[in-house]
Formats: C-alpha cells, structure tokens, sequence
C-alpha cells in the first residue's frame, strides 16, 4: 500500500487531469491484481464525462469511451443512461464486483473512480483506507489542475485587457496630442476658438489663449466673471444673440460680423464662423453640418479681427460715393438721396428743391492761376456751402466747378430763394489762397419737387436749365426753372455742337473794319472781326458764339485761327501796297490767361512773315485786372517784341484808371456807347473829353470806336481824336471788299470824301 501511494505521488500533479487520472489507474491496477478501472470527471454542466481507464477490455471500453455508460451523479436527478446493458456486460465479462471510489474536495464531488473485480473476496482494510485518500488526492490534483487552467484562462485575459489598455491609452494619448497641437496653433494665430455652452448667459467652456489679444484673460472669460455677451457692442448684441438662438434650432453654419469691445480702445470688427455641438457628436473643431440629431448642446466656433478689412471697405465706399477732392458727396450718392427724398415728399406731401450750381470765372482762375489754387478754391467753395447751409442738405460736387444741393422739404419756394442768395454771397466773398485773393461768384439754377419733376434725373436737368438762365443774366445770381427754357437749352447745345465743328470745317471767316487817321486822312490799320458762316443759320455775328466759346474752352483754337488768319491777310496786304499794314485781333479772357500766349503770337507772327510791329492785340480791361501780375508781365513780354497793345472798351469797366498806372499799352479804344452818346447824354461827352485829355498827357494813342455821324467825327475832331472806326467810314468787310475800298478810297483815304456827308 504504501510503495502504491509512494508511486502515485511521484505523478507531476500539474499534468493534465486525464493523463494523471490514466497514471494513477495504472499504479491503482497493478497493485491489485485482477482489477481493472475507469475514471470519470465532473463537467462544467455538472456531468460526468469519460476521463482514464486501465485493463478495460472490449466491450465495457466502447461503453465508456463512446458515453454508453456514466455512472450516476449522486443526487443528481435520473441516470443520464441505463446502466442495465453494462451491468450485463460486466458480468459477461466475468467482473463480479465494482468499488467506486469519489473524489472530493472540499465537499465538492469533482469525479469518480471505479474498479472492477475478477473476484468478489472484500479488499483488505488498509486498501480501502488508501483508496479513500486516494480520491482525496486525485480530486486536489484536478482541482488544482482546473484552477490553473483557469489561472491560464485569467492570464490571458489580463494580457488583452493590458494590451486593449495600452492601446487606448495610446490613441488618449495621441489625441491629447492632436488636440494639444491644435490649440497651439490656434493660439499661435490670430484665429480665436470658443467653446460655448447653449444655455442662457453662453458660458464659455473653451476659449483659446490668443483671446489675449483683445485684451481679455482667459480666465476671467472662462470664470464667468466676464460674460460673452458683454464683450459685444451694444449695438450688436441684440443681432448677434438672436442669430446665436437661431443657431440652436437650425443646424447650420453661420458668419457674423460684429464689434467687440476689447479691453482698451476702439471697438473691434470680428468676424464669427460658428456652428452647433449636440450631445450625440464628438469633439469636433471643424464644422460638422448634420441633420439634426441630438440636442445642442453647444456652440462653437471662431472669431478673427477684420476691423482693418472693415476700415479698407469703409474706405472704399467712402470713395465710390464721395468726391476725394472736397469730401462731398459724389453724383451716386446725390441721386441716391434725392431719390429717397423725392419718396419721403411724396409720402408726406411737401416741396423739395434741387440747386444746380456752378461757379463763375472758375475756368479763368484755373488757367492763370494754376489747378493747384483752382483745387483749392473748390475746397473753400465745399466748406463754405457747408456752411451756409443745414445738416439735412445735402452738398454735392458732381465734378469740374458744378455742385448740387439738395433740400429737403421746404416749406415755398422762397425757402429755396433764400438758401440761393445765401449761397450766392457767402461765394462772392473773396477767398485768400496762398496769400492771393481770389473772386468768384456762383450761377444757381433750381427745380422743385413737385411742379418741375416727378424723379431725380428730370429735376436735376430742370436745375441744370436754369443755371444756363441764370449765367445768361450775367452769373452770380439765381433763376427758377421756368416752362420754355429747355428750348433755348436745346438750341445752345445744338450751338455748341456745330461750333466745335466750324472751325474743322472752314466756316469761320474773317471780316475786317478800317480804322482811320483823322491827320493824315489815310488808312491806319483793320481791326480782324470773326464771322460764323453756318450753312443753315446763314451768317453769324461774334456775339452768338463768342461768350459760348470763351465758356467750353473753344474759343482758344478759334482764337489761334482769328490770329493766324489775320497776320496772313497783314501780310498779303503789305506786299501788295509795299507798306505796313497795321491789324488789330481781339482776345478773350480766356485766351490772353492762355500760358502760352505769348509763343502762339510768335508762331503767328513767324508763320507769315508778318512784323511784330504791325500787329495789335486788343484786351479789355476787365481781362487784364483779374491777375495784375500775370497781366503785367505777360504785356512786358509782348511789348518786348514790339507787338502793340490797345485798351478795348474802354471807360466801361470799373477800373479804367488802374489800368492806365498798371499797364504797357499804347493805345485806348472809347467804347462805342460813349460815341453813341456824345450829342445827347452830357456825361458820355464829358467822359469822352477826359478820356481823349487823358490819353493826350500820358501820350497814348485814342481810336473812337462805332463812330457812325458827322456830328460824332465833327465832336471827337473837336475834342482831340485822332483815330476813327465805325459805319461811317466802313462796316466791317471780308477781305476783298476791303482792297476794294482802299483801291476806291485810294491809299490816302480822306475822311471828308466818306459817302453819306463831308467833314
Ligand atoms: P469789339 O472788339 O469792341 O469790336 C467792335 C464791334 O463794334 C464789332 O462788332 C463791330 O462790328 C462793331 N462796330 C463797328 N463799327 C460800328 C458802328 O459804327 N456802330 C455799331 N453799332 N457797331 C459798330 P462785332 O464784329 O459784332 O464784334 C463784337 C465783339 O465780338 C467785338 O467787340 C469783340 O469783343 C468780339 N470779337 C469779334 N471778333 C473777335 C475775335 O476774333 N476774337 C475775340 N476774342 N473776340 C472777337
Ligand atoms: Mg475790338
Ligand atoms: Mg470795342
């Protein structure tokens, strides 16, 4: 007994149960002969199952290999077989006693070993002693065999567990990273993120550091202690909650512009991408739009500066509706607020009133005084109708010296009288630029909602139609619109229209008038007078055209061809008498302040061979005051080449006398209205008696001009003049006509021979 249980604890107990169960079946067998076992284990489902056997001969091993016999679980309900066919079997075997022996541990039954016996005699008591600790140490073998196997189980499961763990805290841990690394960037740009929970107040869960730079700490933003919403604008709140609380019923991704106050200074435009969270999304920083699943919980988002975007876009529109010269209002914006002006008229029944206006001599000061002091002066004019006028009007510049004014319900029309004769004085003022002064006036035209137009663009040219009536009064005044004048607007545009193409055409021609030396009796010079021959309108006289040149500028190309032509015709004459020929060329204001005067005569002059000395150009005075300086030393450089200067109109202007102390001239034509008056009006004889005692003692030449009687020669010879022109002696005639008065009349034209009388 005691070598059986010596070998049988010499079996690894750590061996798998079947394999220790088959060893211990056959120590167990060969210490009793004539025995032969079979094991069986309890299974999970509390079943026996075949294990190890020993010696079994056929056919009792098919039985218990193939589950044809188990033997009852003690307590366990019903055999789970009949045990009668192998009882049957045992016997036919010869076997004729069974010993079971259980294996217990720990009260637990964990299998069952039975031998079975060629002979019935009992087995001796220290056998039934060892089979007893037998089951006892069998069944702690595959107790502790299962727990290992268990253990094993265990292992393994930790293992995964460990693994999964580790690999979940790696991607934690990359995540954490990305995450990390996306708040760095973010807070590296000037992009800010928020995180904001979707309840009242938006408590802010995440905002990123660079919030920094609107002055805010994180922290107070995230604490509480500084609320969202009061970061907005007041301004702006309203807006950007309503859009925030749309957000959370609408998925949708929204941009808001809005200020915000930062810590210290102006208020900041930002602009705000922000979109929604719900309880069933991830963390996500990039716009997700889904279809609403889930509550929001959430609003995220970020916000950037764009206050210089929104300065740069101010700026732009400032320039696209203003002028960038005087700050006014440009044309877009002036018909804008007219159009919506008319709107409000209508609605409320008022009057309304449209001011065009235009400066005078604006285009002489801009010649002779340079466009830098013309761009000044339309500065002045800007800030002085701001003046003048109220808040609620408003000023336009529509370009060049035109300006609109718009005024908005007016109570009569006298209202708008009223601000045109403000306008009109507060412009006459002189304006000193750059240490000079300079006068202007202004022309206003108005048109009036509702009697001269329904829209913008019909009172604006009502407007416009009036300023021509009002220049056409001779400037610095008003004029309403008035039924009718659009038809004298038409013709003067359709005037306008076919001088610029006169000259092109060859329909400008030249008449000259004699002038003549009451001495000598002869001939002293021609004074070059233009003619307009227009195919329909027959001939024109200079006062048709002249004023509407000097206006658009088109007078300086005439201008040029008047002189060109003149000299030619000097020229032809002189060599065709063998003597100088004097001819005399108006200019216009705008052509003596031309800069290039004084080369456009010596191209003349050396373009036909005419002598300087023959040549007189013939200014008024009003032309030579508006730039005393300029006036001075352009003359200087004339008479420099000897090119004579003679005083037009002479007694008309204001400032005749200053004109005789300023001025290198040679020669003063009596306006002709004195002439007119010389045996009527006492004055004019008087006048014209200084005027001839005058020149006399500053020995200047006299020319009498529109001397058309005897009794006019008869006065001037009386009274000293020397120099003639007028219908007595000749209207003005083109060229031929005139050799043929001088071929008649002989060279030496004798004054007393004139038809019509003798003196
Ligand atoms: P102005 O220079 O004073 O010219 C004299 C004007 O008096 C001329 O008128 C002439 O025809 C007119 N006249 C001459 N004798 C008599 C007379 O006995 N009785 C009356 N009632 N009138 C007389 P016109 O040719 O119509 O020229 C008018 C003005 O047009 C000129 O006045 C001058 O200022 C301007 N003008 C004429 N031609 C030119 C030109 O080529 N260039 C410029 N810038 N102006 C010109
Ligand atoms: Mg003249
Ligand atoms: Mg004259």
């Amino acid at each position: 007994v005691q070598h059986l249980l010596d070998d049988i604890l010499k079996i690894d107990i750590l061996c798998a149960p079947d394999e220790y169960l088959r060893r211990v079946l056959g120590i167990l067998c060969a210490g009793l002969p004539g025995a032969c076992a079979v094991a069986f284990i309890v299974d999970a489902d509390d079943q026996f199952v075949f294990a190890a056997e020993h010696d079994l001969p056929e056919p009792l091993l098919a039985f218990c290999t193939s589950g044809g016999y188990l033997p009852r679980v003690p307590g366990a309900p019903s055999p789970a077989v009949d045990p009668a066919p192998f009882g049957a079997a045992l016997a036919q075997a010869g076997f004729v006693a069974i010993t079971q022996v259980p294996l217990i541990h720990q009260g637990r039954l964990l299998g069952l070993v039975e031998l079975y016996f060629e002979y019935a005699a009992p087995l001796p008591a220290e056998v039934i002693t060892l089979l007893g600790r037998l089951g006892e140490l069998v069944a702690i073998a595959i107790a502790s065999n299962a727990s290992l196997d268990q253990l094993d189980q265990r292992t393994r499961e930790l293992h995964e567990e460990i693994a999964l763990r580790e690999r979940v805290e790696q991607a934690l841990r990359r995540a954490l990273q990305e995450r990390r690394a996306l708040v760095e960037i973010i807070n590296h740009s000037t992009v800010v993120a928020l995180l904001c929970r979707a309840e009242p107040g938006w408590p802010v869960e995440f905002v990123s550091d660079n919030v920094a730079q609107f002055g805010y700490n994180p922290q107070e933003i995230l604490s509480g202690s500084l609320p969202l919403s009061t970061l907005i604008h007041p301004e702006d709140r309203p807006k950007v909650e309503a859009a925030w609380k749309e957000l959370l019923t609408a998925p949708d991704v929204r941009t808001l512009e809005y200020r915000l106050l930062p810590r210290q200074g102006p208020p900041r435009w930002v602009e705000h991408r922000i979109w929604t969270r719900r309880d069933s999304d991830g963390l996500d920083l990039l716009p997700v739009v889904t279809a609403p699943r889930g509550v929001v919980t959430h609003l995220q988002g970020i916000l950037h500066d764009i206050t210089e975007r929104k300065q740069t876009e101010a700026l732009i529109y400032h320039q696209a509706y203003h002028d960038t010269l005087t700050g006014l209002p440009n044309r877009t914006l002036f018909q804008d607020r007219l159009e919506q002006a008319i709107h409000r008229a209508q609605r409320r029944a008022r009057l309304l009133a449209v001011c065009f206006l235009d400066l005078d001599r604006f285009k002489a000061v801009n010649d002779t005084l340079g466009h830098h002091i013309g761009d000044r002066l339309l500065q002045g004019v800007a800030s002085r109708l701001r003046a003048v006028l109220r808040t609620e009007d408003t000023i336009s510049r529509l370009g060049g010296d035109e300006f609109t004014l718009l005024l908005p319900e007016i109570k009569d029309p006298d209202d708008a009288a009223a601000v045109a004769n403000k306008v009109c004085s507060a412009i006459t003022q002189p304006f000193t630029i750059e240490g000079q002064q300079v006068h202007v006036g202004t022309s206003i035209g108005i048109s009036l909602f509702p009697d001269d137009g329904a829209d913008a663009r019909t009172l604006l040219q009502c407007a416009d139609t009036a300023l021509y009536h009002a220049k056409d009064r001779g400037g610095n005044t008003f004029s309403f619109f008035m039924p009718g004048m659009n038809a004298k607007l038409r013709d003067r545009l359709e005037l306008e229209g076919a001088l610029r193409t006169a000259i092109d055409d060859d329909q400008l021609l030249l008449h000259y008038q004699p002038q003549v030396d009451l001495v000598t009796g002869q001939v002293s010079g021609f004074e070059a007078l233009v003619r307009w021959q227009h195919p329909e309108w027959g001939l024109l006289a200079p006062d048709r055209f002249i004023p509407l040149a000097e206006e658009n500028g088109l007078i300086v190309p005439l201008g040029q061809w008047v002189l060109q032509e003149a000299c030619q015709q000097a020229r032809s004459w002189q060599d065709h008498y063998g003597m100088p020929v004097r001819m005399s060329v108006n200019l216009s204001p705008r052509q003596f302040h031309q800069h290039d005067l004084v080369s456009t005569v010596e191209e003349a002059l050396a373009a036909t061979g005419l002598p300087s000395a023959s040549l007189t150009l013939e200014i008024t005075e009003g032309v030579a005051m508006r730039d005393v300086d300029y006036s001075v030393q352009t003359m200087r450089m004339l008479k420099g080449m000897q090119v004579g200067l003679s005083m037009d109109d002479f007694g008309v202007g204001y400032s005749s006398l200053m004109c005789l102390k300023h001025f290198p001239i040679d020669t003063l034509k009596i306006d002709h209205s004195f002439v007119q008056g010389l045996l009527t009006d006492s004055n004019d004889a008087a006048i014209t008696h200084a005027i001839i005692a005058m020149a006399d003692s500053l020995r200047l030449a006299v020319i009498a001009e529109g001397v058309e009687t005897q009794e006019q020669l008869a006065f001037l010879r009386a009274s000293g003049c020397n120099n003639i022109q007028g219908y007595l002696i000749s209207r003005p005639l083109p060229a031929q006509e005139c050799s043929r008065f001088v071929a008649r009349r002989g060279t030496g034209v004798l004054v007393g021979s004139a038809p019509g009388g003798g003196a």
